[in-house]
């Protein structure tokens, strides 16, 4: 993998989640959330285990009645049966307080409570509510996501500093004071817990926006204003192209500045889509940037006018299926082996340099070029490929190619996939 110029904000406090860390030196965590029902615990601990199995080390689930609250126990023991130990992170909003008060067993089997100061009650009730769910927090050694969502701000923060504003003499726009808000209700709600006896190093804040520039802005001010770790996420992203998108944007300026500890990418699946595609985005920004790596990457070119048919494309499509079904076995015999980088390049103009760049690559023949593939490994050209089998001859040279230079044995015997 390049090296990163990743320089890093002034260190946060880390906070411990079950068995993992989040914060002070630790990887960019990454982190997902369940669309499932959670009272219905055999899908939900499906899903939780899908999307652990898919690389999510955080996962959150709603808790939102007393069935959901009931299940949580449940869904745990579920996990562990089927041996996933991921960490679970429950969602609290309006009646979070009465939940981990009634069912004192959904709080302990969670390794993190989310609670929104913006969702935890109104007028006077909202203080001894919010205090409540912290202080079971803190009795359960738990740590809290004070996760602030401008969708459903604290009414009466905002209300108090529009007033406020209002009375300057150079009023700001509505929206810097809304933006001030946000990040204000994340700081006096944490500043309130730690008062409330919550340990510095078990709280973590978010202030999710839906617009780029808005989430930009307000973890930047954010980042300078507290040590506690950052969870970074655009909220209500989207659909497709335009979430997955609009997610890169926000996340990776942000995290080229240091800022962000863990990542959820908020994507709204395409009918029929998994709901693991949030996990692969999330790990994807990380990998492309140089931060963290997952597995292995395939360098494809975009194809012109220079290439004959579709079949590098196809090529293409077939080495990265091969990759995404071959990594969890390759994961647990060839350590290192996410940091490989492979390339599928359409012709002769960028192909040679390309797969010259990369760990094993192939070079497939444009238009009027002589019908043969050159392949380079680490540099140099070690076979020309040419006729019927092209894919199956590169995807066996790209199996040796790990099991020589990531295996702990000089085992050459014939690959389990084949
Ligand atoms: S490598 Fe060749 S086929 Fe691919 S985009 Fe460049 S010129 Fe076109």
């Amino acid at each position: 993998m390049s090296s990163t110029t990743i320089s890093p904000r002034s260190v946060t406090v880390p906070v411990q989640v079950g068995d993992v860390t989040i914060g002070g030196d630790a990887p960019v965590v990454v982190q997902s959330m369940t669309n499932t029902d959670t009272a219905d615990e055999i899908r939900t601990a499906i899903q939780v285990a899908e999307l652990a199995q898919a690389g999510s080390e955080l996962v959150r689930i709603t808790v939102n009645n007393n069935e959901a609250a009931a299940a949580v126990p449940n869904i745990r023991k579920r996990l562990e049966d089927m041996g996933v130990s991921v960490p679970l992170v429950g969602d609290f909003h309006f009646n979070g307080h009465k939940l981990l008060q009634d069912h004192p067993e959904c709080g302990e089997a969670l390794d993190k409570l989310r609670i929104n100061p913006g969702n935890v009650g109104k007028g006077r009730r909202r203080d001894p509510q919010f205090a409540t769910m912290i202080e079971n927090a803190r009795d359960l050694d738990k740590p809290v996501r004070i996760g602030v969502n401008w969708g459903s701000l604290d009414q009466d923060l905002l209300t108090s500093m529009m007033d406020d504003n209002a009375r300057l003499d150079t009023p700001k726009p509505p929206e810097e004071v809304t933006k001030a808000a946000v990040i204000e209700s994340a700081l006096q709600s944490a500043q309130r817990a730690q008062e409330l006896g919550l340990p510095e190093d078990r709280i973590i804040l978010s202030c999710k926006m839906s617009g780029v520039q808005d989430l930009i802005g307000v973890y930047r001010d954010l980042a300078e204003r507290c040590r506690y770790p950052l969870h970074l996420g655009l909220t209500e992203a989207g659909m497709g192209s335009k979430g997955i998108v609009a997610s890169t944007a926000a996340l990776a300026i942000l995290m080229q500045e240091g800022i962000g500890d863990t990542i959820r990418i908020s994507l709204t699946p395409e009918p029929g889509e998994a709901r693991t595609k949030e996990v692969e985005v999330a790990q994807q920004i990380l990998q492309t940037m140089g931060i963290r790596a997952f597995t292995p990457l395939v360098t494809a070119c975009p194809g012109c006018g220079r290439t004959t048919s579709t079949y590098f494309q196809e090529l293409a499509d077939q080495i990265q299926r091969h990759v995404k079904e071959r990594m969890p076995e390759w994961r647990q015999h060839y350590p290192g082996v996410e940091n490989m980088t492979l390339a599928v390049m359409g012709c002769v103009v960028n192909g040679p340099g390309e797969s010259r760049n990369a760990n094993i690559g192939i070079s497939l023949p444009g238009t009027g070029e002589k019908p043969v593939a050159p392949v380079y490994e680490d540099g140099e050209k070690t076979v020309t490929l040419k006729g019927e089998g092209i894919a199956e001859a590169f995807t066996e040279r790209v199996e040796a190619y790990i099991r020589r230079t990531y295996g702990t044995t000089t085992d050459e015997s014939t690959p389990s996939w084949a």
